[in-house]
């Protein structure tokens, strides 16, 4: 519809950002309104688990080491892919990296309403605290995430039970929510994209493109060239009969987007065709489900260094390290379910100085590509899992 009125009607630009877009922005807003609470229960939650993995031994050491070991592998292939290739800079539509548009003095009270919702609550949140910037609120909500995520796991059981299952009340809570908003994504993918297309015109589609492909080459980098080397490496393991096994578990991934749903499937071919032993394998899959998530970091990485890119910014050494720090922590809160990631992006964003909503730059942009490339890195989400179980399963004694 953008490039069709783009192209009849070259003044419905108007009408387009007062009418059409508030759709999309309203979906953004909401969504971002739920960071906060989503780092602050996903987090502790995650750290929670971990920490509970120290007290079941061996199985749960590998687990967590596996974790951040095949996590940075694939934040280093992202960023490593992004930075050769400069996939950004060679497709460039209208974009600017810096803080929110202004509303324009003829906005309709739609687009006005909309916006009196907070586009960044951490700054919200750093005026009212008294905090000097969002990057900085976002670091201290992070401590806090953390530390709480510490005593969590260190609080005696009568005290830490309790408490853990309140968290994990109002995280389901949480993921309730950002359910709902994406279901409501396809409206918001057309809005958003009228707008965008509109003023871009037919360049969209070739820097949509090539951002697709840039995530699908660096995923594939991870499935097939990571994965098989930790396989034959660290687990001993037949590369066929792996690919063999987990054919269910992949198309499972790609049609939920959600390394959660995947779970009971992940967990049959484990035992079945892999021939893993149950206690390790269960434990190991229901853990990676929602903190392994090498996909998800991944994605993070090529997103957040593109669009950087795209806006002609040259993120610093120490910035692409903030960056990947920043990926791998946040793939360890991100919850395994469809979307989960987009709260997280937002948060990176911001913690760069990127206003999110800013029209060129931020998710927007990427949405209406978001689910496709979910189904893909779910699909790697759910393989690093499985590849994690394989190498658990060889270090704790016989395969059955
Ligand atoms: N959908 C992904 C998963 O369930 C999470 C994400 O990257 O959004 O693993």
């Amino acid at each position: 519809m953008g490039l069709g009125l783009r192209q009849w009607f070259p003044g419905s630009a108007g009408f387009l950002q007062s009418w059409v877009q508030p759709w999309g922005d309203l979906f953004l807003r909401l969504l971002f309104v739920m960071v906060i609470p989503v780092l602050l229960t996903a987090l502790p939650l995650g750290i929670a688990s971990a920490g509970s993995l120290f007290h079941l031994g061996r199985t749960a050491l590998i687990c967590l080491g596996m974790t951040l070991l095949l996590s940075s592998a694939s934040v280093v292939v992202a960023l490593g892919l992004v930075n050769l290739w400069n996939p950004g800079k060679t497709a460039v539509p209208h974009t600017d990296w810096g803080q929110g548009l202004a509303l324009p003095e003829d906005a309709g009270f739609l687009l006005r309403a909309v916006s009196k919702i907070p586009d960044d609550p951490f700054g919200l949140l750093a005026g009212v605290v008294g905090c000097p910037s969002s990057a900085h609120m976002m670091l201290i909500i992070l401590g806090v995430a953390v530390g709480w995520g510490l005593i969590l796991m260190l609080l005696p059981k009568a005290w830490g039970e309790p408490l853990h299952a309140l968290w994990e009340k109002i995280f389901a809570a949480c993921m309730r929510v950002i359910d709902g908003l994406i279901r409501w994504a396809p409206v918001a993918v057309f809005s958003l994209t009228c707008l965008s297309s509109f003023r871009t015109g037919p360049g969209l589609l070739a820097y949509l493109g090539t951002f697709v492909l840039a995530v699908l080459v660096s995923l594939s980098i991870q499935a097939f060239g990571v994965y098989p080397v930790a396989l034959r490496t660290l687990g001993n393991f037949d590369i066929r009969k792996f690919w063999i096994g987990v054919r269910e578990p992949m198309s499972t991934a790609f049609a939920t987007a959600s390394s959660n749903a995947t779970l009971p499937v992940s967990i049959r071919a484990a035992e079945g065709r892999l021939g893993l032993r149950p206690h390790v394998s269960r434990f190991v899959l229901t853990a990676g489900a929602s903190t392994n998530q090498n996909g998800t970091a991944l994605y993070e990485g090529v997103t957040v260094l593109f669009l950087a890119q795209s806006a002609g910014v040259d993120l610093s050494l120490t910035q692409q390290a903030i960056v990947a720090g920043w990926c791998v922590i946040g793939s360890l809160g991100t919850a395994g379910v469809p979307g989960g990631t987009l709260p997280i992006l937002a948060a990176i964003l911001a913690s760069l100085g990127v206003d999110p909503m800013k029209t060129g730059v931020g998710i927007g942009l990427i949405l209406g590509v978001d689910r496709f490339l979910d189904m893909c890195r779910t699909c790697v989400n759910v393989l690093g899992d499985l590849v994690i179980a394989v190498v658990a399963n060889h270090w704790t004694g016989r395969k059955k």
